[in-house]
Order: C-alpha cells, then structure tokens, then sequence
C-alpha cells in the first residue's frame, strides 16, 4: 500500500491517473527507436492527513539526473527571473556588505544560471548539482559546483567545509525529491542557525484551479500547497515565514523560511507562522506573516484542505485531453498542418496522455540543441531546430511550453506572415492569431 511520504498515513485519495508514461526527460536517439522503452503509472493521490499531494517515487533522481537534458540558460525568461531574485535576495539580506564573508549556497544549481550572479557580485558560492553534464557546465562558466545529491550527510559535509550559509536557495527542486524530509533535514544542515532558506516551487492551487495537468510526471514526485509545505519544511526543522506568488511554471511560490530558533514558532499550515513573534529579524520584509495567512487562507477556500477541492480535477483533464484531440483530428480531416513548438517535459505527459503521435503532430522544435535529431519519449515525435517553423509554414503551431505564453507570443509573432496562429492547450484550448 502507498504510504504518505510526508506523514506516513495510508489514507490516500485519488487526484487523476494520467495511465503509464515515460520518464519525461528521457528523450529517444534515432538507434532507440527499435528498442523498448519502460513505461510507469501516473497516478496523483492527495493523502487526506497531511494534504500532501504526491505520486510514487518509482524513478529515482539518481537515474533520472546523471545526464540531465534541461539547461537553465536556455530560456531567456528563466536567465532574466534568476537576475531578478539574486537582485531582490541580495537586498533583502544585505548580502553586498558581507561580500566574500557573505556564503550563498543552491542546491539543484543546474549551469549556474542563477549562482553566476552571485559570482559576478563577489558573493561567495557554492553549487549543488547532481547531474554530472550540467554541473560540469557551470564549473566551466565559473561557479563552483559540487556534483551530489543533498541529504543531510552531505549537508553537514558543505556546512563544515565551507562554513554555515546566510542564504540557502532551493528552486525548482523541492519536487523532485521523494525523500522530503531528508531533503528538509539536508537544508537544515546547511543553513546558518540565523540564516534563510528560498524555495521555488510550482503552486497547486494554480495547478488545479487551471488544468494544468501537465506539470504532473514522475519527475515531480509531490506538489505543494503552502499549507502542505510549511508541514514538510517543519519536518526539516525549518519555519515558514514569507510567501511570495510567483507567475512561473503557471503559479509557483517562493517560501522563505528559517530554522525553527530563529524564526519562533513553526507553522503547521493551520496558525499563521508564528504571528506572536515579538518584532522582526534580520531579513524578514515586513507584511510576510500576513501574506502568508492570506495564501493559506485562498487555498483553504478552494477546498485543498479537504477533499472537494480535489474531486472535479479528473473530469476537467479528460476535457483538455478531448478539445485537443478534436482540434488535431479536425484540422489533419481539413488538410491542414499543426506543428509543435518546444519539447518541455511537461509536453511529454500532455503528449502521452492524450496520445498524439507524428499522424497528428509531425514533429516540434527547441531551442536546445540537446534535443535535437531526438524523440519524445513514449510518442516519439522528432524534434528539430526552430528555424523548421519558417521553413514549412504550417497552418498552426501547438505551444507546449504554455507557461511560457507571453514569451512566445512575441516570439512566434512571424507565423503571422503566412496567417499562422498558436494553439494553447492548458488552461484550456485556445487558437491564438498574432500579428
Ligand atoms: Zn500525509
């Protein structure tokens, strides 16, 4: 039986089962075509105790992310989000004064896209990075990085080499652990007793409240409420103290937390963090414990504190699933092309899920010449370089990294020059023309 990773209950309900999918990042070179390729079940269960929203850890992230295919600094977006925080955190902390005396750790580093700021503000760093390709990456850019995964063994080990850190920056990564409360433990090691912990993490309220299903594959094996994550940071014997929402990956939250001594009492999710603090620290900017009352109260009127906030979501991923594939099947009956743009992981369970092979979709395209001459896994859909959009002048293009809509928009606006439009699966299907 499936426990709750977070609260060890066996009461666990059903959210949607997305049916057996690849591993999302496990894209195919041409000599893989003949060979099997190993599907597992894509089942989000919400554990009733805890309201931790999880999925089996059936791939573990040392096989996922030994040769990881992402690369931060291929989206222009993501560089430009990664400047922004460094800025604000830099502010926040006062971290220039401190300069060389400063230490900045993140873990999930990827290339350095986000650490390379530090480094060029004479803040000393330090990367964790487990994927050996992309580490090697930012060593190469000039961050330095070890190559590990965090638990908190290696936690200790970085806090005793290098000292205790004032700022501890998990983005993008409080996910893709199966084992939370190690990995809480580990950022409890590394940060100072008076330090600070920021986390990025995709929102599930936003995730439900606009179908993005999506974002559901195995490589993200829980998503957060910030009810259910100041439970899994008090787990690590980290506080929740701040909450910023964010308009990344659809909706995420950035979660400033301390360690439990310095930030009072924990939050349970249930009482606002510790509102009897007598005063502020150093670094907490003011309105935070009121901002995060206000998220736990949104979510909890969305019912994700029980389970009617949870019980129509299948029912509306089968409609996304049903427009798409009308719209596919409609346009190939009318003679027209629809080609795809991007190949996001999140693209892959999309894909999968409402299988759509080549007959529908012929190929996509990416910025990352990684994937390029590969396949989606389980679908596979070849994948070229953009400049094939301009080549073929296809009727439509399929979006699949949606998230990213603002963006694309803009940079797509020349399919306009032979009447082209964008489609936009998620939240819901929509026919986009550009000028
Ligand atoms: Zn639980």
């Amino acid at each position: 039986m499936t426990r709750c990773r977070l609260c060890g209950s066996a009461a666990m309900a059903s959210v949607v089962d997305l049916g057996a999918t690849p591993p999302c990042e496990s894209f195919l070179a041409a000599d893989q075509l003949d060979q099997p390729e190993p599907a597992y079940p894509l089942h989000l269960r919400v554990c009733t105790d805890c309201w931790l929203a999880q999925i089996p850890p059936l791939i573990t992230p040392e096989e996922t992310f030994t040769q990881y295919a992402y690369f931060s600094s291929y989206s222009t977006s993501w560089v430009e989000h990664a400047r922004a925080f460094v800025d604000g955190a830099v502010r926040r902390l006062e971290l220039d004064a401190a300069g060389e005396d400063a230490f900045v750790v993140e873990v999930a580093s990827n290339d350095g896209y986000l650490l390379r700021h530090m480094v060029d503000r004479g803040i000393r760093c330090l990367g964790i990075e487990p994927s050996v390709n992309v580490g090697a990456a930012a060593r190469e850019a000039g961050v330095p990085t070890l190559t590990a995964f965090l638990d908190p063994a290696t936690g200790a080990r970085v806090r005793a080499e290098h000292g205790p850190a004032d700022l501890v920056v998990a983005n993008n990564v409080y996910a893709h652990i199966p084992d939370v409360v190690g990995f809480t433990r580990g950022l409890r090691a590394l940060v100072a007793d008076d330090g600070w912990v920021s986390i990025e993490v995709q929102h599930l309220l936003s995730l439900i409240e606009q179908n993005q299903y999506d974002t559901i594959y195995h490589e993200h094996f829980q998503y957060y409420t910030v009810a259910s994550a100041a439970r899994a940071l008090a787990s690590g014997g980290l506080a929740l103290v701040d909450v910023e929402l964010l308009p990344t990956h659809g909706g995420s939250i950035r979660l400033w937390a301390r360690p439990v001594e310095a930030a009072g009492e924990p939050s349970d999710g249930t009482s606002p963090a510790a509102a009897a603090l007598p005063g502020r620290t150093r670094g907490e900017a003011p309105g935070a414990r009121e901002r995060v009352a206000g998220v736990l109260d949104r979510e909890k009127a969305a019912g994700l504190q029980e389970l009617s906030g949870y019980t129509e979501f299948s029912a509306r991923v089968a409609k996304v699933r049903r427009d798409l594939l009308r719209f596919l099947i409609e346009a190939a009956e009318r003679g027209e092309t629809v080609v795809g743009y991007g190949a996001p992981g999140k693209g892959n369970t999309l894909l999968n899920h409402c299988g759509i092979r080549p007959d529908l979709l012929p190929y996509t395209v990416d910025r990352n010449p990684y994937k390029h001459g590969r396949f989606t896994p389980g679908t596979r859909i070849p994948i070229l370089p953009p400049e094939q959009i301009s080549a073929d002048r296809p009727d439509y293009v399929l979006v699949l990294p949606w998230n990213l809509r603002a963006e694309l928009v803009e940079q797509l606006s020349f399919v306009h020059e032979w009447g082209g439009r964008l489609v936009f699966p998620i939240p819901e299907l929509s026919i986009v023309e550009v000028k």
